[in-house]
């Protein structure tokens, strides 16, 4: 073990692990905390009893949003291992978001190994049916009870843990998508590529007017000329034309999903024409009409492979299918799961065992 510190707790205090299991509503027993101070550094790791705590209502991250988050998923096997995907990307990434909201950075191995931790405790209450994994929430924020716009001394870094049914109940559906032109995400050089809150609540108006149009989810133009495609929601996007598969470039204001990276060495490994480059609005349109354009879908860690029924930007609607996902959205899906689940040969090395 490590030197996390590990506060017991009683019998009647243990949660029961319940049947039906909604996304991101239940968690489990325990959860990790650990503090942070200028000076002093990172202090007093400890997994703990999930549950309320206590902050002062000055606290920064309620006034100036120093607030950063992750997601991963951990999985049990048919042979009972249980492994991550990709954890060392999350908390390198959790870092980039750091260091750009004046957040204090992780140390690596200490970060991997709460994880690895808290998942091995609560190994239970990973779900082993088909779809279910067990969803981690690293969270992050500057909790110096001060009144005044600056970057925190102190910080707090929790992970919880929160089973997961499959993202879609009723099987993996294609999903309609409003290109929005009204709104935008996130700027180049602002914070569009960290993880962090305020991104978020920035995006809830367009999802909300994209629900009222009987749309799932937006999909994001750039913020300058309102012309090139950036992603939807809380997925990266995919575009497969006749001859190359196309996702946008980051360029700042993208989100850099772990989906995202491991979609394109997959894809390159079976040798599709796999491009990251600028994409516009107008040339998915273009494309579409001449029918250059075979399927889209959206890559992110809750749904794997989210596969589009229908686009609409302005007054083109993009018709894929309700019913069945694309063929190569299903491909990709079937491989990642595969290999999540330690049913298909793990041939880059993704997954990372707890023992
Ligand atoms: C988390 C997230 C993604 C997907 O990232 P993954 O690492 O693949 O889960 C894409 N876009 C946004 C805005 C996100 O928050």
């Amino acid at each position: 073990m490590s030197n996390i510190k590990f506060e017991e707790i009683t019998e009647d205090q243990q949660v029961k692990i319940p049947e039906n299991l909604v996304f991101g509503q239940n968690f489990t027993t325990h959860y990790f905390e650990m503090d942070y101070e200028t000076g002093k550094g990172w202090h007093n790791p400890t997994i703990k009893k999930f549950g309320n705590f206590q902050i002062s209502p000055a606290a920064l991250v309620f006034h100036y949003g120093q607030a950063i988050f992750e997601g991963l998923k951990a999985y049990k096997h048919a042979d009972g291992k249980i492994a991550l995907f990709r954890p060392d990307e999350n908390i390198k990434r959790m870092n980039r978001s750091a260091s750009r909201l004046c957040m204090p950075e992780l140390d690596m191995d200490l970060a991997i190994t709460a994880l690895k931790d808290l998942v091995k405790l609560e190994h239970e209450w990973i779900p082993t049916k088909p779809g279910h994994s067990l969803y981690i929430r690293p969270l992050m924020f500057a909790n110096d009870p001060y009144i005044g716009v600056k970057a925190g001394d102190k910080y707090k870094f929790m992970i919880m843990l929160s089973p997961v049914g499959p993202y879609y109940p009723e099987g993996f559906k294609p999903v309609p998508i409003l290109t929005t032109d009204k709104y935008v995400r996130a700027v180049r050089k602002g914070v569009g590529d960290c993880k962090t809150a305020g991104n978020y609540a920035a995006s809830l108006l367009a999802q909300r007017e994209a629900k009222k149009e009987g749309y799932t989810q937006v999909l994001w133009l750039d913020a300058i000329e309102q012309k090139y495609i950036e992603e939807v929601g809380t997925m990266n996007i995919f575009m497969q034309f006749k001859d190359e598969v196309v996702t946008p470039n980051l360029t700042g204001s993208i989100l850099p999903g772990v989906t995202r990276m491991s979609v394109i060495d997959i894809l390159k490994d079976w040798g599709y024409n796999m491009i990251e480059r600028q994409v516009s609005i107008n040339e998915v349109v273009d494309a579409y009409n001449n029918q250059n354009l075979i399927e889209i879908f959206g890559t992110g860690t809750a749904a794997i492979i989210s596969s589009v029924a229908k686009l609409k930007y302005n007054d083109t609607i993009m018709k894929f299918s309700d019913e069945h996902a694309g063929e190569l959205g299903t491909k990709l899906y079937e491989e990642i799961l595969g290999i999540q689940y330690g049913e298909r040969e793990d041939k880059f090395g993704w997954m990372n065992y707890i023992d």
